[in-house]
């Protein structure tokens, strides 16, 4: 049956993914299930999104009542569920105003927007720089490609927005040596995902922090990722000691259901985006945000955070003990439950097997194996995962 399916898809969809040869049907915990039944413990959660697991009862009743109620209506109105979203996310991150939107990347857009409008009002001009870090992703869209720091992601789509010049994560001094007065912000992921699980330093953070401060350069965090308790506080920053100026959310943030957001200080919005600067039909509609409502209550209810600070360690250890065995992983890092094995060689063949045994992993560039697994497992669920891990690395030539 999945084979019809897959075949069907190559057909009409618009071929922008090497897909694996599954087709997913359903989803309980921290189970997924494909369409022959086959069942797989999944480290993957659609990418860092379910992470509160398949099919959680009060999160789902949570929308159907939504959806019974009011799914869209305009911006141009006020509605109960974003107003308690926003109430509920300054809450958890301490920032000050909530713009919601559709997508990480659009996440990114407004984050650059915001930045440019505060330097536009300072001086007049629209020459400012935003320095991004190489190895980044921030999306897919043209603002958000223009400050990935990854050549082969945008050269075919150049000229970009312009103005990005790109340093080195935690090399604080190739940060140093690209601004000028013209710097606007410096955009960095708190734990760079797709390039390779690499947490920025705390050293790092504070001399960027420090820098933004006595420059009035504005500090822009993508915690589109590793925010809402990945590493084991609600957003990753919160670890460092800093606080950016500006930040995005997204992927687990409506843990499913499409939605993202930037926020920003007073300071910042105050002296930046005003009525008319920017806008969004879709973005923090009754629906959308209902779930991000529910999601900040039941990571309180159910204790998230203590689950991701008990069982990620544990799972870093385990992964640690494999580093032991196998001379060929070279390295295990990242936080909480944001991790990446790196091997000596291409991760693609394991993550196949992986499949072919009842596990989904996923790749972080070419050598890493990133977990990213809905943030409820069990320590139970590690010792399932390591042992078809174990099999995995001990199988594949
Ligand atoms: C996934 C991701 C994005 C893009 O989010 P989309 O919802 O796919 O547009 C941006 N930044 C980071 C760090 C991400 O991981």
């Amino acid at each position: 049956m999945m084979q019809q399916y897959i075949e069907d898809a190559e057909k009409s969809l618009l071929h922008t993914y090497n897909r694996y040869q599954i087709v997913l049907d359903k989803g309980e915990g921290v189970y997924l299930y494909d369409l022959d039944g086959k069942k797989y413990l999944d480290f993957v959660s659609g990418i860092a999104v379910f992470a509160l697991g398949y099919k959680n009862e009060a999160y789902n009743e949570a929308l159907k009542e939504q959806i019974d109620k009011l799914i869209h209506t305009s911006n141009y109105f006020y509605n109960v569920p974003a107003v308690e979203a926003a109430k509920k996310l300054k809450k958890a991150s301490g920032m000050d105003r909530v713009f919601f939107t559709n997508s990480g990347a659009e996440a990114i857009e407004g984050a650059i927007k915001a930045a440019r409008k505060y330097a536009f009002l300072k001086d007049g001009s629209t020459d400012h720089e935003i320095i991004a870090m190489n190895h980044s992703f921030h999306g897919r869209t043209m603002g958000a490609l223009s400050v990935t720091g990854n050549p082969h992601y945008r050269e075919a789509f150049e000229p970009g927005i312009g103005n990005i010049r790109f340093a080195e994560m935690n090399n604080f001094e190739s940060v140093k040596a690209l601004v000028n007065d013209k710097t606007c912000a410096i955009l960095l992921e708190t734990v760079q995902g797709e390039g390779g699980i690499y947490p920025a330093t705390e050293e790092f953070m504070k001399n960027i922090r420090a820098l933004c401060d006595e420059k009035d350069i504005l500090l822009i965090l993508d915690e589109i990722q590793c925010g809402m308790g990945r590493t084991g506080t609600m957003f990753a920053w919160q670890k460092y000691g800093v606080k950016p100026d500006i930040m995005t959310s997204a992927k687990a943030l409506g843990c499913g259901v499409p939605v993202g957001a930037f926020l920003m200080t007073e300071k910042v919005g105050q002296n930046s985006l005003a009525a008319g600067d920017h806008g969004t039909t879709y973005g923090g509609n009754p629906l959308a945000c209902a779930a991000v409502s529910k999601v900040l209550d039941l990571f309180e209810e159910q204790k998230i955070l203590d689950n991701v600070n008990e069982v990620g360690p544990y799972l870093k250890e385990k992964l640690n003990e494999l580093k032991e065995q196998y001379d060929f992983v070279r390295d295990v890092r990242g936080a909480g439950l944001m991790l990446g094995m790196e091997l000596d060689r291409p991760v693609a063949p394991y993550i196949v097997k992986a499949q072919e045994k009842g596990l989904m992993l996923i790749n972080a560039g070419q050598y890493i194996i990133r977990m990213v697994p809905p943030l409820v497992i069990t320590r139970q669920n590690v010792d399932d995962m390591i042992a078809i891990l174990k099999e995995c690395l001990e199988t594949v030539e």
